[in-house]
Protein backbone atom coordinates (compact mmCIF):
# COMPACT_ATOMS: atom_id res chain seq x y z
CA UNK A 1 0.00 0.00 0.00
CA UNK A 2 1.30 3.46 -0.64
CA UNK A 3 0.04 6.81 -1.50
CA UNK A 4 0.76 7.45 -4.86
CA UNK A 5 -3.24 6.93 -6.70
CA UNK A 6 -4.72 8.55 -9.46
CA UNK A 7 -7.42 11.47 -8.78
CA UNK A 8 -9.53 11.32 -11.88
CA UNK A 9 -6.68 11.59 -15.01
CA UNK A 10 -3.85 12.90 -12.31
CA UNK A 11 -1.45 10.85 -10.37
CA UNK A 12 -1.35 12.03 -6.82
CA UNK A 13 1.90 12.05 -4.19
CA UNK A 14 -0.30 12.33 -1.66
CA UNK A 15 -2.12 15.23 -1.61
CA UNK A 16 -0.37 16.86 -4.06
CA UNK A 17 -0.17 16.59 -8.02
CA UNK A 18 2.80 14.99 -9.58
CA UNK A 19 2.76 16.81 -12.77
CA UNK A 20 2.60 20.18 -10.82
CA UNK A 21 5.86 18.92 -8.98
CA UNK A 22 7.58 18.48 -12.19
CA UNK A 23 6.49 21.38 -12.81
CA UNK A 24 7.97 23.30 -9.62
CA UNK A 25 11.40 21.23 -9.14
CA UNK A 26 12.40 20.23 -12.79
CA UNK A 27 12.91 16.76 -13.82
CA UNK A 28 14.31 13.89 -12.82
CA UNK A 29 12.59 13.94 -9.65
CA UNK A 30 12.58 11.24 -6.82
CA UNK A 31 9.61 12.24 -5.00
CA UNK A 32 9.15 10.13 -1.92
CA UNK A 33 5.71 10.06 0.35
CA UNK A 34 6.40 10.46 4.19
CA UNK A 35 3.08 8.78 4.76
CA UNK A 36 4.22 5.59 2.75
CA UNK A 37 7.10 5.21 4.75
CA UNK A 38 5.49 5.75 8.11
CA UNK A 39 3.28 2.93 7.16
CA UNK A 40 5.65 0.30 6.42
CA UNK A 41 7.47 0.92 9.68
CA UNK A 42 4.81 0.83 11.87
CA UNK A 43 3.79 -2.39 9.76
CA UNK A 44 7.31 -3.97 10.39
CA UNK A 45 7.10 -2.93 13.62
CA UNK A 46 3.28 -4.22 14.75
CA UNK A 47 4.11 -7.44 13.45
CA UNK A 48 7.28 -7.89 16.34
CA UNK A 49 5.09 -6.99 19.12
CA UNK A 50 5.37 -9.04 21.50
CA UNK A 51 8.40 -9.52 21.76
CA UNK A 52 11.71 -7.47 22.16
CA UNK A 53 12.79 -6.65 18.70
CA UNK A 54 14.84 -3.85 16.39
CA UNK A 55 13.60 -2.99 13.06
CA UNK A 56 16.95 -1.64 11.75
CA UNK A 57 16.60 0.17 8.22
CA UNK A 58 19.22 -0.73 5.86
CA UNK A 59 20.28 2.41 5.02
CA UNK A 60 22.08 1.04 1.50
CA UNK A 61 18.70 1.01 -0.39
CA UNK A 62 18.22 4.74 0.42
CA UNK A 63 20.31 6.76 2.03
CA UNK A 64 19.17 10.24 1.84
CA UNK A 65 19.23 12.46 5.68
CA UNK A 66 15.75 12.76 5.15
CA UNK A 67 14.75 9.53 4.81
CA UNK A 68 17.25 8.48 7.43
CA UNK A 69 15.79 10.65 9.97
CA UNK A 70 12.09 10.18 9.25
CA UNK A 71 13.16 6.29 10.16
CA UNK A 72 15.22 7.23 13.35
CA UNK A 73 11.77 9.54 14.62
CA UNK A 74 9.56 6.51 14.22
CA UNK A 75 11.90 4.34 16.83
CA UNK A 76 14.11 2.49 13.71
CA UNK A 77 17.02 0.94 14.02
CA UNK A 78 19.70 0.75 10.85
CA UNK A 79 21.52 -1.79 9.25
CA UNK A 80 24.64 -0.20 7.65
CA UNK A 81 27.72 -1.33 5.57
CA UNK A 82 29.64 1.47 5.88
CA UNK A 83 31.48 3.82 7.87
CA UNK A 84 29.86 6.42 5.41
CA UNK A 85 26.82 5.38 6.02
CA UNK A 86 27.03 5.44 9.70
CA UNK A 87 28.33 8.79 9.49
CA UNK A 88 25.31 9.65 7.54
CA UNK A 89 22.83 7.92 10.37
CA UNK A 90 24.62 10.17 13.12
CA UNK A 91 24.86 13.31 10.61
CA UNK A 92 20.68 12.63 10.45
CA UNK A 93 19.63 12.10 14.24
CA UNK A 94 19.46 8.29 14.27
CA UNK A 95 20.97 6.74 17.38
CA UNK A 96 24.13 4.74 17.04
CA UNK A 97 23.11 1.93 20.15
CA UNK A 98 20.77 0.57 17.14
CA UNK A 99 23.03 0.19 14.33
CA UNK A 100 24.39 -3.09 13.30
CA UNK A 101 27.01 -2.98 10.67
CA UNK A 102 27.00 -5.81 8.06
CA UNK A 103 29.40 -6.48 5.10
CA UNK A 104 32.47 -8.74 4.09
CA UNK A 105 34.89 -6.12 4.16
CA UNK A 106 35.11 -3.42 6.18
CA UNK A 107 38.34 -1.87 6.82
CA UNK A 108 39.91 -1.32 10.58
CA UNK A 109 39.68 2.50 10.13
CA UNK A 110 35.75 1.33 9.66
CA UNK A 111 35.56 -0.85 12.68
CA UNK A 112 37.34 1.62 14.58
CA UNK A 113 35.09 4.46 13.91
CA UNK A 114 32.27 2.33 14.60
CA UNK A 115 33.29 0.64 17.71
CA UNK A 116 34.45 4.50 18.76
CA UNK A 117 30.29 5.33 18.37
CA UNK A 118 29.26 2.43 20.38
CA UNK A 119 27.28 0.78 17.80
CA UNK A 120 24.56 -1.58 18.77
CA UNK A 121 26.48 -4.94 16.73
CA UNK A 122 29.09 -5.82 14.36
CA UNK A 123 27.83 -8.51 12.36
CA UNK A 124 30.75 -10.40 11.65
CA UNK A 125 32.05 -12.02 8.26
CA UNK A 126 34.67 -14.02 8.43
CA UNK A 127 37.88 -15.67 10.49
CA UNK A 128 40.23 -12.88 9.51
CA UNK A 129 37.78 -10.40 10.40
CA UNK A 130 37.33 -11.08 13.80
CA UNK A 131 41.49 -10.62 14.64
CA UNK A 132 41.10 -7.32 13.25
CA UNK A 133 37.96 -6.69 15.53
CA UNK A 134 39.95 -7.71 18.69
CA UNK A 135 42.95 -6.07 17.71
CA UNK A 136 40.64 -2.78 17.29
CA UNK A 137 39.02 -3.12 20.55
CA UNK A 138 42.37 -3.78 22.45
CA UNK A 139 43.38 -0.81 21.20
CA UNK A 140 40.30 1.26 22.54
CA UNK A 141 40.10 -0.82 25.32
CA UNK A 142 36.24 -1.34 24.43
CA UNK A 143 34.13 -4.25 24.40
CA UNK A 144 33.12 -5.16 21.16
CA UNK A 145 29.53 -6.05 20.51
CA UNK A 146 29.66 -8.78 17.68
CA UNK A 147 27.57 -11.28 15.74
CA UNK A 148 28.40 -13.82 13.30
CA UNK A 149 26.50 -13.50 9.53
CA UNK A 150 25.61 -17.28 9.36
CA UNK A 151 25.17 -18.25 5.31
CA UNK A 152 23.03 -21.11 5.75
CA UNK A 153 22.64 -22.28 2.61
CA UNK A 154 19.27 -20.93 1.73
CA UNK A 155 18.39 -20.29 -1.73
CA UNK A 156 16.27 -16.98 -1.73
CA UNK A 157 15.08 -17.62 -5.17
CA UNK A 158 15.77 -14.14 -6.19
CA UNK A 159 18.21 -12.78 -9.13
CA UNK A 160 21.64 -13.85 -8.70
CA UNK A 161 23.08 -10.84 -7.88
CA UNK A 162 20.76 -10.24 -4.72
CA UNK A 163 20.78 -14.19 -3.38
CA UNK A 164 23.58 -13.96 -0.80
CA UNK A 165 23.12 -17.11 1.40
CA UNK A 166 23.91 -19.92 -1.16
CA UNK A 167 27.28 -21.60 -0.42
CA UNK A 168 29.28 -20.17 -3.06
CA UNK A 169 28.30 -16.26 -2.06
CA UNK A 170 31.01 -13.99 -0.42
CA UNK A 171 28.93 -13.56 2.50
CA UNK A 172 28.91 -14.74 5.76
CA UNK A 173 30.62 -18.28 7.00
CA UNK A 174 28.89 -21.09 7.06
CA UNK A 175 27.43 -22.94 9.79
CA UNK A 176 29.53 -25.29 11.37
CA UNK A 177 32.71 -22.41 11.06
CA UNK A 178 30.38 -20.27 13.05
CA UNK A 179 30.36 -22.87 15.58
CA UNK A 180 34.07 -23.19 15.76
CA UNK A 181 34.46 -19.34 15.59
CA UNK A 182 31.77 -18.92 17.97
CA UNK A 183 34.30 -20.71 20.73
CA UNK A 184 37.16 -19.35 19.78
CA UNK A 185 35.22 -15.56 19.83
CA UNK A 186 33.90 -16.70 23.54
CA UNK A 187 37.38 -16.76 25.02
CA UNK A 188 38.03 -13.39 23.91
CA UNK A 189 37.51 -10.50 26.93
CA UNK A 190 37.34 -7.93 24.44
CA UNK A 191 34.02 -9.49 22.74
CA UNK A 192 30.80 -9.64 23.68
CA UNK A 193 28.90 -12.50 21.91
CA UNK A 194 25.79 -10.57 21.13
CA UNK A 195 23.66 -12.07 18.67
CA UNK A 196 23.43 -14.54 15.43
CA UNK A 197 22.78 -13.01 11.86
CA UNK A 198 22.09 -14.01 8.70
CA UNK A 199 20.86 -12.01 5.22
CA UNK A 200 19.97 -14.41 2.92
CA UNK A 201 19.16 -12.05 -0.32
CA UNK A 202 16.73 -9.65 -1.55
CA UNK A 203 13.29 -9.17 -3.36
CA UNK A 204 12.47 -12.44 -1.74
CA UNK A 205 8.38 -13.20 -2.65
CA UNK A 206 7.95 -15.93 -0.96
CA UNK A 207 8.03 -16.40 2.95
CA UNK A 208 9.33 -19.99 2.97
CA UNK A 209 13.20 -19.28 2.53
CA UNK A 210 13.64 -16.94 5.48
CA UNK A 211 11.66 -20.07 7.35
CA UNK A 212 14.17 -22.49 5.87
CA UNK A 213 16.57 -19.61 7.18
CA UNK A 214 15.14 -19.25 10.37
CA UNK A 215 14.88 -23.00 11.48
CA UNK A 216 18.84 -23.28 10.82
CA UNK A 217 19.79 -20.32 12.91
CA UNK A 218 17.53 -21.80 15.82
CA UNK A 219 19.80 -25.04 15.28
CA UNK A 220 22.70 -23.09 15.93
CA UNK A 221 21.36 -21.08 18.52
CA UNK A 222 20.77 -24.44 20.50
CA UNK A 223 24.16 -25.69 19.49
CA UNK A 224 25.98 -22.81 21.03
CA UNK A 225 23.68 -22.90 24.33
CA UNK A 226 24.75 -26.92 24.22
CA UNK A 227 28.41 -25.18 25.13
CA UNK A 228 27.51 -22.04 27.12
CA UNK A 229 27.20 -19.65 24.87
CA UNK A 230 24.40 -17.74 25.29
CA UNK A 231 23.56 -15.23 22.38
CA UNK A 232 21.30 -11.68 23.12
CA UNK A 233 19.32 -11.36 19.76
CA UNK A 234 19.14 -13.15 16.78
CA UNK A 235 19.16 -10.78 13.06
CA UNK A 236 16.89 -12.42 10.38
CA UNK A 237 18.36 -10.17 7.96
CA UNK A 238 16.30 -7.85 4.93
CA UNK A 239 15.31 -9.45 2.11
CA UNK A 240 11.46 -9.02 1.46
CA UNK A 241 10.25 -8.59 -1.64
CA UNK A 242 7.68 -5.66 -3.14
CA UNK A 243 5.41 -5.88 -5.72
CA UNK A 244 7.10 -3.87 -8.35
CA UNK A 245 4.62 -6.15 -11.54
CA UNK A 246 2.69 -8.92 -10.53
CA UNK A 247 4.71 -10.44 -7.84
CA UNK A 248 2.80 -11.25 -4.69
CA UNK A 249 5.25 -11.38 -2.03
CA UNK A 250 4.24 -11.70 1.84
CA UNK A 251 3.46 -8.55 3.64
CA UNK A 252 5.72 -7.46 6.83
CA UNK A 253 3.06 -9.46 9.24
CA UNK A 254 2.99 -12.63 6.57
CA UNK A 255 6.61 -12.88 6.64
CA UNK A 256 7.13 -12.10 10.17
CA UNK A 257 5.37 -13.93 11.71
CA UNK A 258 6.38 -17.15 11.39
CA UNK A 259 9.77 -15.83 12.72
CA UNK A 260 8.30 -14.66 15.95
CA UNK A 261 6.53 -17.50 16.14
CA UNK A 262 9.43 -20.15 15.71
CA UNK A 263 11.67 -17.52 18.10
CA UNK A 264 8.99 -16.64 20.84
CA UNK A 265 9.97 -19.08 23.46
CA UNK A 266 14.01 -18.33 22.74
CA UNK A 267 15.35 -15.41 25.56
CA UNK A 268 16.52 -13.61 22.47
CA UNK A 269 15.58 -10.34 20.85
CA UNK A 270 14.34 -10.53 17.38
CA UNK A 271 16.39 -7.89 14.76
CA UNK A 272 15.67 -7.77 11.18
CA UNK A 273 16.88 -5.62 8.50
CA UNK A 274 14.16 -4.29 5.37
CA UNK A 275 15.60 -2.17 3.02
CA UNK A 276 13.83 -2.20 -0.22
CA UNK A 277 10.00 -3.39 1.57
CA UNK A 278 10.51 -0.25 3.73
CA UNK A 279 11.55 2.45 0.84
CA UNK A 280 10.64 0.90 -2.61
CA UNK A 281 7.53 1.99 -2.88
CA UNK A 282 7.38 4.70 -1.42
CA UNK A 283 8.86 7.30 -4.00
CA UNK A 284 8.54 7.41 -7.67
CA UNK A 285 11.33 8.76 -10.49
CA UNK A 286 9.34 11.63 -11.89
CA UNK A 287 10.61 11.85 -15.91
CA UNK A 288 9.75 13.93 -18.92
CA UNK A 289 9.23 12.65 -22.39
CA UNK A 290 11.64 14.25 -24.71
CA UNK A 291 11.45 12.35 -28.04
CA UNK A 292 9.49 9.72 -29.77
CA UNK A 293 10.89 7.80 -32.53
CA UNK A 294 10.94 4.58 -34.53
CA UNK A 295 13.64 2.20 -35.33
CA UNK A 296 12.72 -0.92 -37.14
CA UNK A 297 9.88 -2.80 -35.50
CA UNK A 298 10.19 -0.61 -32.41
CA UNK A 299 9.21 2.81 -30.81
CA UNK A 300 11.03 4.80 -28.39
CA UNK A 301 9.48 6.90 -25.84
CA UNK A 302 13.06 8.95 -25.08
CA UNK A 303 12.70 10.49 -21.49
CA UNK A 304 15.15 12.84 -19.33
CA UNK A 305 16.53 10.16 -17.07
CA UNK A 306 17.88 7.10 -17.36
CA UNK A 307 20.55 4.00 -16.05
CA UNK A 308 22.63 6.95 -14.20
CA UNK A 309 19.14 7.87 -12.23
CA UNK A 310 17.71 4.24 -11.92
CA UNK A 311 20.39 1.47 -12.79
CA UNK A 312 18.25 -1.26 -11.92
CA UNK A 313 16.87 -2.22 -15.47
CA UNK A 314 20.14 -2.37 -16.36
CA UNK A 315 21.63 -3.89 -13.84
CA UNK A 316 19.28 -6.57 -12.65
CA UNK A 317 16.92 -6.40 -16.31
CA UNK A 318 14.40 -5.46 -12.97
CA UNK A 319 10.50 -4.75 -14.50
CA UNK A 320 9.63 -1.49 -13.03
CA UNK A 321 6.34 -0.08 -13.52
CA UNK A 322 5.88 2.96 -15.54
CA UNK A 323 2.75 5.37 -15.46
CA UNK A 324 2.20 8.24 -17.54
CA UNK A 325 1.14 10.63 -14.86
CA UNK A 326 -1.98 12.41 -17.19
CA UNK A 327 -4.21 9.69 -18.16
CA UNK A 328 -5.31 10.85 -21.77
CA UNK A 329 -8.46 11.03 -22.89
CA UNK A 330 -7.33 11.13 -26.65
CA UNK A 331 -4.29 9.46 -28.77
CA UNK A 332 -3.78 6.24 -28.60
CA UNK A 333 -1.96 3.53 -26.78
CA UNK A 334 1.23 2.29 -28.28
CA UNK A 335 4.17 -0.61 -27.61
CA UNK A 336 7.22 1.21 -26.75
CA UNK A 337 10.52 1.28 -25.21
CA UNK A 338 11.01 3.69 -22.55
CA UNK A 339 14.54 4.89 -23.05
CA UNK A 340 17.20 7.49 -21.76
CA UNK A 341 19.72 9.54 -22.85
CA UNK A 342 22.51 7.55 -21.65
CA UNK A 343 24.91 6.54 -24.17
CA UNK A 344 24.62 2.77 -23.78
CA UNK A 345 22.37 0.03 -25.49
CA UNK A 346 20.96 -1.11 -22.33
CA UNK A 347 19.65 2.28 -21.27
CA UNK A 348 15.93 1.66 -20.75
CA UNK A 349 13.39 2.22 -17.99
CA UNK A 350 11.21 -0.37 -20.11
CA UNK A 351 10.82 -2.78 -22.65
CA UNK A 352 7.96 -3.66 -24.55
CA UNK A 353 5.49 -0.86 -22.27
CA UNK A 354 2.03 -0.08 -23.53
CA UNK A 355 2.01 3.28 -23.31
CA UNK A 356 -0.24 6.71 -24.37
CA UNK A 357 2.42 9.20 -24.42
CA UNK A 358 2.52 13.28 -26.17
CA UNK A 359 6.29 14.99 -25.46
CA UNK A 360 6.30 16.61 -22.81
CA UNK A 361 4.40 14.40 -20.66
CA UNK A 362 5.68 13.03 -16.94
CA UNK A 363 5.80 9.44 -16.69
CA UNK A 364 6.08 8.17 -13.30
CA UNK A 365 8.63 5.16 -12.45
CA UNK A 366 7.15 3.53 -9.51
CA UNK A 367 9.01 1.42 -6.94
CA UNK A 368 11.75 3.80 -7.39
CA UNK A 369 12.73 4.40 -3.53
CA UNK A 370 15.01 1.35 -3.19
CA UNK A 371 18.38 1.20 -4.84
CA UNK A 372 17.17 4.03 -7.06
CA UNK A 373 18.91 7.32 -5.91
CA UNK A 374 21.60 5.34 -3.30
CA UNK A 375 22.92 3.60 -6.76
CA UNK A 376 22.80 6.83 -8.84
CA UNK A 377 25.96 7.86 -10.53
CA UNK A 378 27.08 11.39 -12.82
CA UNK A 379 27.92 8.72 -16.15
CA UNK A 380 27.72 10.94 -19.06
CA UNK A 381 28.34 14.23 -16.55
CA UNK A 382 25.03 14.18 -15.96
CA UNK A 383 23.91 16.27 -12.97
CA UNK A 384 22.30 13.87 -9.75
CA UNK A 385 18.43 14.37 -9.44
CA UNK A 386 16.24 16.77 -7.47
CA UNK A 387 14.79 14.59 -4.70
CA UNK A 388 11.77 15.79 -2.51
CA UNK A 389 9.44 14.38 0.16
CA UNK A 390 6.07 14.82 0.39
CA UNK A 391 4.21 15.19 3.74
CA UNK A 392 0.17 15.37 3.38
CA UNK A 393 0.03 18.95 0.92
CA UNK A 394 3.50 19.81 1.56
CA UNK A 395 6.37 19.17 -0.09
CA UNK A 396 10.23 19.71 0.95
CA UNK A 397 13.29 19.45 -0.83
CA UNK A 398 15.47 16.65 0.08
CA UNK A 399 18.47 16.81 -1.73
CA UNK A 400 19.11 19.52 -3.97
CA UNK A 401 19.78 18.93 -8.20
CA UNK A 402 23.31 19.47 -8.11
CA UNK A 403 25.30 21.81 -10.33
CA UNK A 404 27.67 20.70 -13.20
CA UNK A 405 30.50 22.01 -10.80
CA UNK A 406 29.27 20.20 -7.67
CA UNK A 407 29.73 17.18 -10.54
CA UNK A 408 33.78 18.10 -11.27
CA UNK A 409 34.36 20.10 -7.53
CA UNK A 410 36.93 17.42 -6.48
CA UNK A 411 39.03 17.13 -9.77
CA UNK A 412 42.38 19.10 -10.13
CA UNK A 413 44.33 19.86 -14.31
CA UNK A 414 47.70 19.16 -13.79
CA UNK A 415 50.60 21.80 -12.56
C1 LIG B 1 21.12 -5.12 1.56
C2 LIG B 1 21.01 -5.71 2.89
C3 LIG B 1 19.80 -5.65 3.59
C4 LIG B 1 18.54 -5.09 3.00
O1 LIG B 1 18.03 -5.92 2.01
P1 LIG B 1 16.60 -5.62 1.36
O2 LIG B 1 16.44 -6.67 0.36
O3 LIG B 1 16.68 -4.26 0.76
O4 LIG B 1 15.59 -5.70 2.44
C5 LIG B 1 19.77 -6.15 4.88
N1 LIG B 1 20.88 -6.69 5.45
C6 LIG B 1 22.05 -6.78 4.79
C7 LIG B 1 23.22 -7.37 5.47
C8 LIG B 1 22.16 -6.29 3.50
O5 LIG B 1 23.32 -6.39 2.85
Amino acid sequence: MDYFNFKGNELFAEDLKVTELAKQFGTPLYVYSKATLTRHMHAFEDSLNGKKHLVCFAVKACSNLAVINVMAKLGAGFDIVSEGELRRVIAAGGDPKKVVYSGVGKSESEIEFALSQGINCLNIESEEEIDTVIKVAKKLNVVAPVALRVNPGVDAKTHPYISTGLKNNKFGVSEEIAFELYQKMAKESCLKISGIDCHIGSQMTSGMPIIEATDKIIALYNKLLAVGIKVDHIDMGGGLGVTYDNETPPTPSEYCAPILERLKDLDVAIYIEPGRAMVANACVLLAKVQYQKDNGDKHFVITDTGMNDMIRPALYGSWMTILNAVKHEDGETVLCDVVGPICESDDFLGKDRKLNVKNGDILAVRGAGAYGSSMSSTYNTRRLPCEIMVDGDKSYVIKKRQTYEDIWKDECILG
